[in-house]
């Protein structure tokens, strides 16, 4: 049925309340569904099977979908509904007036390998926590998502909204693959949700988040010379003691007082306890609140790195040490639009009778890449949970009724103009 979508929807209609409810236990249902599929990033076949699933859902209800073909990593899916109509065929007819976009984002793949035990969502019927990989970050927002935008299509109330969904594999491994994209289709929309879960907070509010540090994770390598470590070991050129004088003076480049912190989270090398290591490898995680510190902290360790330890006679250097992956997400700062998209989140909670809290969170997401595109964003806005990334993670069941309900008024305020 056809709507007069022209004037601006403030209630979030009742048959919408009606279709939510009702579908309240197919939301666990599919939380429990996805739950079960394997998504962690490098799986890359289970990754593109929840793909498959979640892009029949959306071509169901009229959207467009694309597909970006991630390298190693799973199908980045980008879903496309209302905005590009505008664009005529033929050039003389004036583009109809339509809103920019509202852009929806989330993440498929999760942090958990196939061989973690207790796969299975564990429901708890007293306290509705779901436990399971992955169940709050973020298979609960995609629930979310799905089932808000299928209960308004239902009613008709798509038709005429522009409206873009992107659905990454590689979010927990920093987007390297899709970070572009998202970057790309953010800087054509007019706002960003994207449901990273939120969190429950002692005064019974739940939070989303409006501010998170910026990632840089840089992948080192260093390559010597192997050597048998009782007959010539002067021969080779340690690897290993390269890199590791390192550690030490990288972490001290840590701030807390100014929020960054400096990691070497990951450190291997050598292959024998008697053989001097030919190769070493370690992994550098920083965060950091903006992106002036940021760079001084990639100068300072790159000023490391090129340090060397390990020389011959004449004091040359004898291992050679490379950056070969770097993975970075800017810091997501708040600023006057994401304070007035906000101000919009907070007004449709409070409507529905929602305590929700902004939240400042230390983790990177794909909301940083969309306001570094221009586009306000806010995030957190998936389910309710808690112990992410761990075998405690859980989601709470009635928060994916409660913000299904949110995001399904938010589409039809934030995008209240369509014709
Ligand atoms: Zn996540």
């Amino acid at each position: 049925m056809r709507r007069h979508l022209a004037m601006p929807v403030l209630e979030l209609p009742h048959a919408v309340e009606l279709r939510l409810a009702a579908a309240r236990a197919a939301m666990e249902l599919d939380l429990a569904c996805w739950v079960d599929m394997n998504t962690h990033t490098p799986n890359k076949a289970g990754v593109d099977e929840l793909g498959t699933l979640l892009s029949e859902r959306l071509e169901a209800m009229g959207f467009r979908v694309a597909e970006l073909v991630g390298g190693v990593t799973g199908r980045t899916l980008i879903a496309r509904m209302g905005y590009e109509e505008r664009f005529s065929e033929d050039a003389s007819e004036p583009a109809p007036e339509v809103p920019k976009p509202l852009l929806l984002i989330g993440h498929m793949d999760s942090v958990f390998a196939p061989t973690e035990p207790a796969a299975s969502l564990q429901v708890d019927a007293t306290t509705r926590r779901a436990r399971g990989p992955a169940a709050a970050d973020m298979k609960g927002g995609l629930v979310i998502m799905i089932h808000a935008l299928e209960a308004l299509h239902r009613e008709g109330l798509l038709e005429g909204r522009s409206l873009r969904v992107i659905l990454n594999s590689d979010e927990e491994t920093g987007s390297a693959s899709s970070g572009e994209i998202i970057g790309a289709e953010a800087a054509e929309c007019a706002a960003a949700l994207v449901f990273e879960a939120g969190r429950p907070r002692p005064d019974g509010a739940t939070s989303i988040v409006t501010q998170r540090k910026g990632l840089l994770r840089l992948r080192v390598r260093a390559r010597g010379r192997s050597a048998h470590a009782g007959v010539d070991p002067s021969a080779g050129a340690s690897a290993v003691r390269e890199l590791a004088v390192k550690v030490k003076p990288i972490e001290e480049l840590a701030r807390d007082h100014e929020g960054v912190s400096v990691l070497v989270g990951r450190f291997s090398g050598g292959t024998a306890a008697n053989v001097v290591p030919a190769e070493a490898h370690m992994d550098i995680d920083v965060r950091f609140e903006d992106d002036d510190q940021r760079q001084e902290l990639e100068d300072a360790i790159q000023g490391l790195l090129v340090r060397s330890e390990v020389r011959d006679a004449e004091g040359r250097p004898r291992v050679a040490t490379t950056i070969t992956e770097r993975v970075f997400r800017p810091a997501m700062q708040p600023d006057e639009a994401s304070a007035a998209l906000l101000a919009e989140v907070l007004r449709a909670g409070a409507d529905l009778g929602l305590h929700i809290e902004p939240e400042a969170r230390g983790g990177s997401s794909d909301a940083a890449l969309a306001m570094a595109a221009g586009c306000p964003a806010i995030c957190g806005l998936g389910a309710v949970g808690d112990g992410f990334h761990t075998p405690e993670e859980w989601a709470d069941l009635d928060s994916l009724f409660a913000r299904a309900r949110l995001l399904a008024l938010l589409v039809l305020r934030l995008q209240a103009g369509a014709p």
